[in-house]
């Protein structure tokens, strides 16, 4: 039972204290036991708890959008804050509907997204999720969205490999696009860097923009899934930021309250946001939406993020992790490979190197280790099913941005006790 937390440290209710590598599940990036958002949190409730978003606007509502605008990758962004990730995706997809709508392309509705991705666990971002373990148990309601090749450098199958793989992952969503008929697709989804599915895999340099430009020669509406990997997480705002483009719709959560506020929100450009209410508006929305709590958690976390510089701070002790990870454990049997960027980290295992050929299930790698971490004091962040949708084990490190590089050191040298004993 965790009791409280502070800084990079959860201390459960028999006084056991854990290094929280993982920020809970790659959530908390201000770190634990932030008095001033506490403060600010429970002033807006005091304040004004609640309103309903069809009523009313309020003025923390109003001063987290202006805040955040120009910070995101999205052309002239109009924010509609919702309670988590998934509830964005499928704000976000339902948004790339009605644009098409309101301009008169009633037959767009398809949406492409990726295999070895992760989009949520309501049902459309399950959909557009391609996490097979996830999607087993529902499969009979699944299979509206039509995916394309995951973005894998570690297991790329592209013969040319490492060259170009941008550009032929472009071309596999342009024969997708072609295949499906233009006219009929409404939106490509994907994570700019993958997240748990496939453990900070990072796309090559030309992936990004040569994917904006294949969205843009068909009028595809592109929707950047920055849940895992907005707010600094990757050592910038947001993932886009690393390869200069723009999403038409961003989707966040996680850290964008640092989980001190179920809170989550889809950005869509001003283009899009002027055409769907100048048509008679969207045709959405949760009891939850526009919270103002919510708001001004958001805005708390902002001047955070800010007053600390603690985005460059995710990009340098980024640096520090990989470097020392690699040192540590670079050369170890079992680590096939050490990736990622910012404070967003995967470590994949593998039983031989050479071939990276995983291990079978049955022996609970990920398992055993993130059990190992945990006796030794260390949260890892677990997934499986990286090499083939089942197979493929790995472990995230997403620590707090606020994180010491003592408290790293200990990160690493937990880490190398709990892998001494798989
Ligand atoms: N997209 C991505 C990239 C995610 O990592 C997650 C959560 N792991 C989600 C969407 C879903 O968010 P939530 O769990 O808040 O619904």
């Amino acid at each position: 039972m965790a009791a409280r937390g502070d800084g990079a440290w959860i201390t459960d209710a028999e006084g056991n204290r854990y290094l929280d590598a993982a920020g809970g599940a790659i959530v908390v990036n201000v770190g634990h036991g932030d008095r001033e958002i506490a403060r600010v949190m429970s002033e807006q409730a005091a304040r004004l708890a609640y309103v309903h978003g069809t009523a009313f606007t309020t003025e923390a509502m109003e001063a987290y959008a202006d805040e955040l605008a120009p910070l995101l990758p999205v052309d002239d962004p109009r924010i509609y804050p919702v309670s988590g990730g998934s509830e964005a995706v499928e704000t976000a997809l339902k948004l790339a509907r009605a644009f098409h709508l309101a301009r008169g392309d009633t037959e767009r509705h398809r949406v492409i997204a990726r295999w070895g991705s992760y989009h949520g666990n309501t049902l459309g971002a399950l959909d557009a999720s391609g996490r097979m373990p996830l999607r087993a148990p529902y499969r009979p309601w699944l299979g509206r969205v039509n995916h394309i090749p995951a973005v894998n450098e570690y297991r790329c199958p592209f013969p040319q490999h490492p060259s170009g793989c941008g550009a032929a992952h472009a071309e596999e969503l342009d024969r997708a696009i072609r295949e499906l008929g233009p006219e009929s697709v409404a939106a490509f989804i994907a994570e700019p860097i993958v997240g748990a599915t496939l453990g900070a895999a990072v796309p090559p340099d030309d992936y990004w923009p040569a994917i904006r430009e294949v969205c843009d020669r068909h009028g595809v509406v592109l929707i950047a899934d920055e849940v895992m990997t907005g707010f600094g997480r990757t050592g910038a705002w947001f993932g886009l930021d690393h390869w200069a483009t723009r999403a038409d719709i961003l989707v966040a959560g996680k850290g964008v309250s640092s989980g001190y506020w179920p809170l989550g929100l889809a950005a869509a450009s001003d283009e899009i946001y002027r055409t769907v209410r100048d048509s008679g508006g969207f045709v959405h929305g949760f009891t939850a939406s526009h919270h103002p709590v919510g708001a001004a958690v958001g805005r708390a976390v902002l001047q955070r993020l800010r007053d600390d510089d603690l985005v460059e701070a995710s990009r340098t002790k980024g640096e520090l992790l990989l470097k020392w990870l690699h040192a540590a454990i670079g050369d170890q049997e079992r680590v096939g490979d050490i990736r990622g960027r910012g404070l967003m980290v995967g470590i994949e295992l593998v039983r031989d190197r050479d071939t990276k050929t995983p291990f079978p299930r049955e022996e609970q790698v990920t398992e055993r280790l993130v059990g190992a971490a945990r006796e030794r004091g260390l949260l890892l962040y677990p997934s499986t099913g990286c090499a083939d949708g089942v197979l493929g084990d790995l472990v995230m490190l997403g620590p707090p941005f606020t994180i010491t590089e003592a408290e790293i050191v200990e990160v690493v040298e937990r880490l190398v006790s709990a892998l001494g004993t798989i």
